[in-house]
């Protein structure tokens, strides 16, 4: 049985205050860690504060993003020693934001994978096509080269406790849903790229986001669907009590 994992990606929203405030709310009431996994992913600059305000309670914390390499004069970014030190449990990687606006490529994501694992951060690895890649057919073949490249060499321990998270790019912010049932074939054929690349056995205990207009109102049937194992949400995550809705279903 794959647990469900529902985090919250903040992007570049809320003040730190605004941050503190949501996880003083949130972090009583998030269910039991054995029952779902609760992440929220938040600017680095509230990390520190944010682990600190969440220590001993069933909320993680993740960073939206990281540099690849330990250390080094790469300024403006942040390693994965320094997430490690502070506590950090997670990393999104290759979000679609970051791969359109910050040229990250598959190679760089497969890197960061590596290097989030030598410093036993999970990484949540983001995949997903384009309205034109989807229109023209190619959704399977991008989010399975996507998925390939990203753990590339990774060990089939590694693979087992990675994130996946299947967004396809025009139903992020949009409103725009997927229907359960393709959002469910796209994780499976995510979960058929794993098997090819690394084996069925472990394909079968990755667990498989579905990202991209989540809320409250869709996302029990989104999590019904066999091969989705969470949600990597944007918007509904940033209110308490609609995160707290996304729980509840997981
Ligand atoms: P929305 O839930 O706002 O569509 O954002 C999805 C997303 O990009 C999460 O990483």
């Amino acid at each position: 049985m794959r647990k469900p994992i529902i985090a919250g990606n903040w992007k570049m929203y809320k003040t730190l205050s605004e941050a503190v405030d949501f996880v003083e709310q949130v972090k009583s009431q998030v269910p039991a860690n054995d029952k779902v996994e609760a992440v929220v992913c938040a600017p680095a600059l509230f990390l520190p504060t944010l682990v600190e305000a969440a220590k001993g309670t069933d909320l993680a914390i993740g960073a939206q993003n990281m540099h690849f390499e330990t250390e080094g004069a790469f300024t403006g970014e942040i390693s994965p020693t320094q997430l490690a030190d502070i506590h950090v449990q997670y990393v999104v990687l290759g979000h679609s934001e970051r791969r359109e606006y910050f040229n990250e490529t598959d190679e760089a994501v497969n890197k960061k994978a590596h290097a989030a694992f030598a410093h036993n951060l999970v990484p949540i690895i983001c995949v997903g096509e384009t309205l034109e890649e989807r229109e023209a057919g190619q959704t399977v073949s991008k989010v399975s080269s996507q998925v390939k490249a990203a753990i590339k060499d990774l060990s089939s321990e590694q693979v087992a406790q990675a994130v996946i998270a299947y967004e396809p790019i025009w139903a992020i912010g949009t409103g725009k849903t997927a229907t359960a049932a393709d959002a469910n074939e796209v994780c499976g054929e995510v979960r058929h790229a794993i098997a090819e690349e690394i084996g069925a056995e472990v394909a079968e205990k990755t667990r498989i986001q579905y990202g991209g207009s989540v809320k409250p109102a869709n996302v029990e049937e989104l999590l019904s669907m066999e091969h989705i194992d969470g949600a990597l949400v944007g918007g509904a995550s940033l209110e308490v009590d609609s995160y707290l809705k996304l729980l509840e279903a997981g």
